[in-house]
């Protein structure tokens, strides 16, 4: 990158928030996308930033984002850095956006049940805001401690609270976003939004590749009047499932369904459904005698009290872990970090499930690659599967293992599903979004060529 760029950022926003030290620039080129996990992306996890930017306000995100633009550099907007896709790594250099310092609370509406935050504002942090006033935010996934508000939103992320208030892109009323030449667009944070297309949909899930979003107004719900927890037992995954499906059939929508058959490589399988419902007193009684029945009628068992408030106490430990063993390490070591499984989380129709569950056991089996985990998550039609290093393969594990990725998420596409509910596309399956989108990539990439003429924003990801 030129020198006289930075010298004119450094010029604007000074010199304590533009850095080109070589630790900075790799510690915030990566995410959580190890290279065992990256697959034929891995190569490009060694990409590091020219400059990173610590931007704590929209004008400052402007200014960045205009100079870049003029200066056809392009700008990766990073938030906590915790995906798993690769979506900030600077795969044509350039300058890395640190966001973490927009972070501010700008107005918790309590009678409108609104909130109005920076984008770089930490999940958690955020949820302790709104308890103060009684009330919290509907997203709350695993790396709620660690997780930005507009990395949430630019991955459309899911959480265990799912099941009854949505994704992160449901949480959504209004966005402002710096656009990739250096615009500030402003969307109403009101629930019907303006007439014409809804603008703040260009945004949700797009991983930074339309533009930077530098604020949100956020949807935000009551703390639950009564909040029930409860474990259960199954004999097999799909008197689980059948569970499931019979509550949705009512329109009963537990806030969080987390339905799991563990098969460990030692020790037992378990089938367990984590189930809760939020809401007022008579509500959550009246859903929890119905849901418990249809459980019971299809031979559930009650593991307990301790077990469920257990499991809801400890959900994001593994967010805290990474935190403590990941984020605080050197950035080399991160991206050599191994770990061989693969997890892997697809939208299906509901009817298609365990259909789809069948058609893949025996894909895996084909590739001697074991199932570690069968799930579904928050809603019927979400999907996951956890796989280990395939066994007794001539070629290289990791080699089996993208094919046997690339199979498993391109028979979810055919079977009218879709390949990730969950993590966003990054840079590791840009390759299967032609197959996913069809015309509609067509379209992704000429509104793109329309806002972002040098292909500024995020270049590499989302397969655009
Ligand atoms: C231990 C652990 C547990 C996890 N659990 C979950 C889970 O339960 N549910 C879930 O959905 N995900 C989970 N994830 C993945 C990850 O936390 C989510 O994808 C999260 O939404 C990413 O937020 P972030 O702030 O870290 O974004 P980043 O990783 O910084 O960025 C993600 C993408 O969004 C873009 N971006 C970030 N901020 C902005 C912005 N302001 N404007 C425009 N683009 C932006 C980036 O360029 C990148 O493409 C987990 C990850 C870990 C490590």
């Amino acid at each position: 990158m030129d020198k006289g760029l930075i010298a004119e950022l450094i010029r604007l926003l000074g010199k304590a928030k533009v850095s080109t030290a070589p630790e900075e620039r790799q510690r915030f080129s990566l995410d959580a996308l190890g290279n065992y996990r990256a697959f034929h992306a891995a190569r490009l996890l060694e990409s590091t930033a020219d400059a990173v930017v610590h931007a704590e306000s929209v004008e400052e995100v402007a200014q960045v984002v205009r100079l870049a633009n003029e200066a056809g550099v392009p700008v990766v907007p990073f938030g906590g850095g915790t995906g798993v896709m690769g979506g900030v790594v600077p795969v044509r250099g350039g300058i890395t956006l640190d966001l973490r310092g927009l972070n501010r609370v700008w107005e918790i509406d309590a009678a409108s049940r609104t909130a109005t935050v920076g984008a770089g504002l930490l999940l958690g942090d955020l949820d302790q805001a709104l308890g103060r006033e009684g009330l919290m935010l509907g997203h709350d996934p695993w790396s709620q401690p660690i997780a930005t508000v507009g990395g949430a939103i630019s991955t459309n992320g899911v959480g265990y609270l799912a099941g009854r208030y949505g994704p992160m892109g449901e949480q959504v009323l209004g966005l402002q976003v710096v656009l990739p030449q250096g615009d500030v667009l402003e969307t109403k944070g009101v629930s019907k939004p303006s007439p014409g297309p809804g603008l703040s949909h260009l945004f949700i899930g797009a991983e930074g590749i339309f533009g930077v979003i530098t604020r949100a107004t956020l949807r935000v719900f009551p703390q639950p009047e009564r909040r029930a927890l409860h474990a259960l037992a199954f004999d097999s995954f799909e008197a689980g499932f059948t569970a499931v499906m019979e509550m949705y059939a009512l329109d009963l929508r537990p806030s969080m369904v987390d339905f799991d058959e563990d098969l460990p490589a030692e020790g037992e399988r378990e089938v367990v459904l984590y189930l809760g419902f939020d809401g007022f007193r008579e509500e959550v009684e009246a859903a929890e005698h119905r849901g418990l029945d249809i459980c019971r009628r299809h031979g559930a068992r009650d593991l307990g009290q301790e077990k469920a408030q257990e499991f809801w106490q400890t959900r994001h430990a593994s967010a805290e872990r990474y935190q403590r063993e990941v984020l605080g390490r050197p950035s080399a070591a991160r991206a050599w970090r191994r770990w061989p499984m693969e997890y892997l989380h697809v939208a299906l129709p509901p009817s298609k499930v365990l259909e789809y569950r069948r058609r893949c056991s025996q894909l895996l089996d084909r590739y001697s690659v074991p199932v570690r985990e069968w799930a579904i998550w928050g809603r019927p039609e979400l999907f996951s599967l956890l796989i280990a290093e395939p066994s007794g393969s001539a070629d290289a594990s990791w080699e089996v293992m993208a094919r046997v990725v690339d199979e498993v998420l391109s028979l979810a596409q055919d079977m009218g599903g879709t390949l990730e509910y969950c993590h966003g596309v990054g840079l590791k399956l840009g390759h299967l979004m032609e197959r996913e989108l069809g015309v509609g990539m067509k379209a992704v990439r000429e509104i793109k060529a329309a806002l972002d003429p040098h292909n500024i924003m995020n270049p590499g990801k989302l397969g655009v």
